[in-house]
């Protein structure tokens, strides 16, 4: 079986490496398509008129819902949230004005959460309505997904109802490739392609089950299910030591979230499964759990920081 393509990958190979062990380390990640937040690659923004706050910084990578640009330290980024949503592989599209401002909040209240219990992530602080900063990582190209109950592409692969509960979480891997539309892919793969070493995979399985009893307990605690959620893992290094931490992102447009008693959907499955108003959902997501920014407006341009 041929090593799947990167091509499709958003952001390149290119590593940076800053010891022996991590450039060797780095060299077979960069070989098996690791992404990393650092790419070089990214253009520059184009030089705009004198005083445009977003020509003096340079944007390193464009997702669809995120933008990261170059962080005021060595070492950090400044992650900036669209408003844009896009579903089944960017085929559906739109802009949902303030959701950027509501997943910057809720990402940042799951990730200060998870960081209270010790679950280690990239979040420094936030700077503005739109924008975190965060640690620079060097992001393992897989999407950890755990589910609590059926649903989504699970359900339809084995044919279960929506919603029935699984036996004990499960833990799957999907290859980060859009042109391939992110496929499902066994630990082998993982190991034989060089994505992630057996370690790092025990490692990883251990952070995605403790994300997910954080989760499901502040949830139910504001009476919402999570039936599952997606996360990313970056790797960081101390001198030669590496460690994997939580990236990306955790919020609605990750996560599977019902309303416990009415079964209500408030996730992006609203979006993508036309059930109504997506900032409705996550704003009733954000106000339960008390972090309901005090004015949600639309704000074209990421703010400087320094
Ligand atoms: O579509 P599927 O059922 O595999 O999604 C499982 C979980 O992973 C859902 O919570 C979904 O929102 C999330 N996910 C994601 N980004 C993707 C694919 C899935 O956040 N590219």
């Amino acid at each position: 079986m041929p090593a799947p393509a990167t091509s499709g990958n958003p952001v390149s190979a290119t590593i940076l490496p800053q010891s022996a062990a991590q450039g060797a380390h780095a060299a077979r990640l960069a070989g098996a398509g690791a992404l990393h937040y650092t790419d070089a690659r990214g253009p520059l923004l184009p030089c705009k008129s004198k005083g445009d706050p977003m020509a003096r910084r340079k944007k390193l990578y464009e997702g669809k819902a995120k933008i990261l640009y170059e962080g005021p330290e060595p070492g950090t980024l400044v992650q900036y949230f669209k408003d844009d949503a896009t579903a089944f592989n960017a085929e559906k599209r739109a802009t949902i004005e303030g959701k950027g401002v509501l997943n910057n909040r809720l990402s940042e209240f799951f990730m200060t959460g998870l960081a209270n219990i010790g679950v280690p992530n990239h979040f420094i602080k936030r700077l503005n309505m739109r924008e975190q900063l965060i640690r620079q990582v060097e992001i393992i190209p897989l999407e950890v997904i755990v589910r609590n109950f059926a649903a989504g592409s699970m359900a339809k692969r084995l044919g279960m109802e929506e919603g029935t509960p699984l036996p004990r979480p499960i833990v799957e891997f999907s290859y980060k490739d859009d042109a391939l539309g992110d496929p499902l892919v066994p630990e082998e793969y993982v190991i034989a392609f060089g994505w992630a070493t057996q370690q790092d995979l025990d490692d990883i399985v251990a952070l995605a089950l403790r994300v997910n009893d954080f989760m499901s307990g502040v949830m139910f605690g504001v009476g919402i299910k999570l039936v599952d959620f997606k996360i990313e893992i970056g790797r960081i290094w101390d001198n030669d030591y590496m460690r994997l931490i939580v990236a990306d992102e955790i919020s609605p447009d990750s996560c599977r979230l019902w309303d416990i008693e009415t079964g209500q959907k408030l996730d992006k499955d609203v979006f993508r499964r036309d059930l109504g108003s997506l900032t409705d959902a996550y704003t009733e997501v954000a106000r339960r759990l008390g972090v309901l920014p005090t004015n949600v407006t639309h704000a074209p341009k990421p703010t400087l920081i320094n």
